[in-house]
């Protein structure tokens, strides 16, 4: 059977008939239809109408638990009132201007009282931005130019990141040298050149890349928790070893955290006692606004400073830090204490729990990976540690999942990916968890699963 001849399919397209007719008018506008492709899946995606806290309308009227959250980026859901007193108060004073505002000082210190690797940081606006920010410190300071990440990580869509997130692991060669591909047509070339590709969690596979490149690479990116790849969280022996191993070299280690911040108070790098010479951030600082930042050591961060000489780096963007994103950052990190993490990571290893006992009561084998509010389902038999093991599981069946989910009341990414936010409770675990074991039901009915 096709997959669009699936139950779960036909009934995603009875349930969109709005969406679907808005999907046909975009795409006499956007290429294909979509101008953000992480958001699109056939057969269109559906067309948001508003958000009230863990809730998500669409233009159908169908309501859903919003286990997505903009991909990991509302912490506190939609419109949590916090952020919208702060926004609301800032907006009758104007929303940006050429001046800079004694709230980016305020945010700053909120980040720095959490995250103490931080000595010093920059705004911009986006996880992307914030990467190409780190990247360029990093070759400013060292001298060097390569740069090093996991196979199957995503940083962002900076041409020099955008390198082997997508590789095909039949066609990469050895997993703990894997060759780098490049994930988009229209890369400069040297962004395959100048990358040195590692396998998520092997420390044979550090060792081997830096023993070979070390003098050359500038930085090593790193997620504490593999988002793209699967929602894989890094063994601690492994991020200790990076940044051992980096140290030595005189490697700066960036830990990209623009989802892993979510994992806890002082972020994945609390969770895990790990101090990176640079960290990139972004999604919850933003308080549902677009944001970047990205900071660290003091004495890197200076390749900016505009005293003295003037700055060695650039760093510039119109939006920077303008008080619309900063407000409303900081109301979201000030709501979002040291119980609230308890209490929403709590959740969310009830909810890993609750998933993984659907999927044994119906006998199917699948894998729960994730940590603190974040969660991936993966159908596979073998435990999911990296890209390739990730990529190793039935992907079809994961969608065909989403599309099931979606259809019970329950928004996911359509690779089976999720996240909590803070307005949820157990209710919302149980209608999570019964939406997949009715899916599962049907999957197993029509004979997609055993
Ligand atoms: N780094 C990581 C780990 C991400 O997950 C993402 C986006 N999901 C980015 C960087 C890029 O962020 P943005 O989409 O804000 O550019």
């Amino acid at each position: 059977m096709q997959v669009s001849e699936a139950g779960v399919y036909r009934t995603y397209i009875e349930k969109t008939p709005r969406s679907r007719a808005l999907f046909a008018s975009a795409s006499r506008h956007l290429p294909g239809g979509s101008t953000r492709m992480t958001i699109y899946h056939k057969p269109y995606p559906v067309y948001a109408a508003s958000g009230n806290g863990c809730m998500l309308t669409d233009v159908d009227g169908n309501v859903r638990i919003d286990c997505l959250n903009n991909f990991t980026s509302l912490i506190h859901g939609h419109a949590h009132p916090a952020v919208v007193a702060a926004v609301t108060r800032q907006l009758p004073h104007g929303t940006a201007y050429a001046a800079p505002t004694e709230i980016e000082i305020t945010l700053s210190e909120e980040i720095k009282r959490r995250v103490p690797s931080i000595e010093s940081l920059l705004y911009n606006n986006s996880g992307s931005e914030a990467v190409m920010g780190a990247v360029r410190a990093a070759r400013a300071f060292t001298g060097r130019t390569k740069v090093a990440k996991f196979e199957g990580a995503y940083h962002g869509s900076y041409d020099y990141v955008a390198i082997s997130g997508k590789s095909k692991p039949g066609a990469s060669g050895d997993p703990d040298a894997p060759v780098a591909t490049a994930d988009s047509e229209g890369l400069h070339p040297s962004a395959l050149s100048d990358a040195v590709v590692m396998r998520f969690n092997s420390i044979p596979s550090i060792e081997r890349a830096l023993d070979a490149h070390g003098k050359e690479l500038a930085a090593v990116l790193v997620e504490p928790i593999c988002g793209s790849a699967g929602m894989i969280p890094a063994r601690p022996d492994f991020l200790a070893a990076l940044r051992r191993e980096t140290g030595k070299r005189g490697i700066l280690m960036i830990c990209d955290e623009v989802i892993a911040l979510r994992l806890g108070w002082g972020g994945g790098q609390g969770e895990y006692g790990v101090t990176p010479d640079l960290t990139t951030m972004a999604k919850i600082i933003g308080g549902g606004f677009p944001i970047g930042a990205f900071g660290g050591r003091k004495d890197v961060m200076d390749v900016f400073s505009v005293g003295g000489n003037g700055p060695r780096a650039l760093h510039l963007g119109t939006f920077n830090a303008n008080p619309v994103t900063a407000c409303a950052g900081l109301a979201t990190l000030q709501a979002m204490d040291k119980a609230a993490f308890d209490r929403l990571n709590g959740l969310g290893e009830t909810l890993r729990g609750a998933l993984r006992k659907v999927l044994a009561a119906r006998g199917i084998a699948g894998q729960v990976t994730g940590a603190g509010s974040l969660f991936q389902i993966h159908f596979t038999e073998s435990p999911v540690t990296d890209y390739r093991s990730a990529k190793a599981a039935n992907a079809e069946l994961a969608f065909l999942m989403f599309l099931g989910m979606m259809n019970r009341g329950v928004q996911l990414a359509s690779r089976g990916m999720g996240c909590l936010s803070t307005p949820m409770a157990q209710r919302e675990i149980d209608a999570v968890a019964a939406a997949l074991d009715a899916t599962l039901k049907e999957m197993q009915q029509e004979g997609w699963l055993g």
